[in-house]
């Protein structure tokens, strides 16, 4: 019997007969973050870390069973040993060890390296079977540091300021959206907010982080008041009437397909930033090296020619098919076609 299966509910331990993001309905889901590809509605029990379930309580409603654990803590399921370890991705993000009788098996959920000062920074943990993400598992993939794409941006919104327009910049609701107001400079203007990331601000603020200053966006802000000044909203919003009042504006979307040139065409918006919360593939290498694996299982984005590269390298790997979006429910929330292109 395998430590961990991959089930059409989910990825699976006989063992201890818990799920681990199942995408189906079941008793006893382990939860590694809040992203809707990983926590869905509807399971019995959940676990995941105390930092990620605040949200998940909002997403998910006040019924549902909710448990949580620190990182590093170790919990017992019929003899099978779990704990949660930070993925870097989003707050309270986790990578979770599965440990039985000597065999550790990690699934990574959705991770990033760099620390971007919000996420618990991700952590490498030490395997034998390793079941990463693979969403930016191409060599082109490489992300500048953020304090260059966090210039890029500040001076886009100086200029859209200078030119008396309003910078309307889009990024997912839950993670990016709060990445981007940290990395906002509040000198240059205000920044206002799309209710759905306000929601999803007002839940971390009351988990005691310390966010840049917002201001909702209502019907009784005079249009006059936008002017100069940036606006947060999450993918779905853009290109929505819901915008007509910010006019004239120059539009953004932050995201690490932005790297192509045809996802940034397809968008039509203004500019493209190329920020993810996601690994790229140095850093997909790096954690997969630092776990030290003999055995690789890669699930989305580029999953058949990244394990391809790992089989060259000695490593036994192999594609899964799970249903995780990576970053493309991130880039559209309604719509996840437009991501695939690149
Ligand atoms: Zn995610
Ligand atoms: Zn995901």
């Amino acid at each position: 019997m395998a430590l961990l299966e991959f089930r059409t509910e989910g990825i699976y331990c006989p063992r201890a007969d818990v799920y681990i993001d199942p995408w189906k309905r079941v008793p006893k889901a382990l939860i590694t973050h809040g992203h809707a590809d990983h926590s869905r509605w509807g399971h019995k029990a959940y676990l995941c870390t105390h930092s990620a379930k605040p949200v998940i309580r909002y997403r998910l409603g006040a019924e549902m069973r909710i448990s949580s654990i620190g990182f590093g803590e170790l919990k017992k399921i019929n003899g099978v040993s779990f704990s949660f370890h930070p993925a870097g991705h989003i707050l309270g993000s986790a990578q979770i060890r599965v440990e039985y009788k000597g065999e550790i098996w990690v699934v990574s959920g959705d991770y990033k390296i760099e620390d971007d000062g919000l996420a618990e920074t991700f952590e490498p943990v030490k395997c034998h079977t390793f079941i990463t993400e693979t969403t930016f598992g191409l060599p082109i993939y490489s992300w500048r540091p953020q304090e260059k794409i966090f210039a890029d941006i500040n001076q886009w919104w100086k200029k859209n300021k200078e030119e008396g327009k309003v910078s309307l910049l889009s990024g997912y609701s839950l993670g990016k959206a709060q990445r981007l107001l940290q990395g906002l400079d509040p000198s240059i203007g205000t920044i206002y907010t799309h209710g759905a990331v306000e929601n999803v601000n007002q839940v971390i603020r009351d988990q005691g982080v310390a966010l840049n200053p917002t201001t909702l966006v209502t019907e009784e802000i005079p249009k006059k008041d936008f002017k100069g000044n940036l606006v947060i909203a999450p993918p779905s919003a853009m290109g929505s009437s819901w915008t007509k009042k910010f006019s004239p504006f120059s539009d953004a979307i932050a995201s690490g397909w932005m790297m192509i040139r045809g996802a940034r065409r397809r968008r039509s918006a203004d500019r493209g930033f190329v920020l993810s919360d996601h690994a790229d593939w140095e850093g997909l290498n790096t954690a997969i090296r630092e776990t030290g694996a003999e055995r690789v299982y890669a699930t989305h984005g580029y999953s058949a020619i990244f394990s391809r590269w790992l089989n060259e390298r000695g490593i036994e790997a192999a594609e899964v098919k799970t249903q995780f979006e990576g970053e493309l429910q991130e880039i559209n929330e309604s719509n996840a076609e437009e991501g695939q292109e690149s």
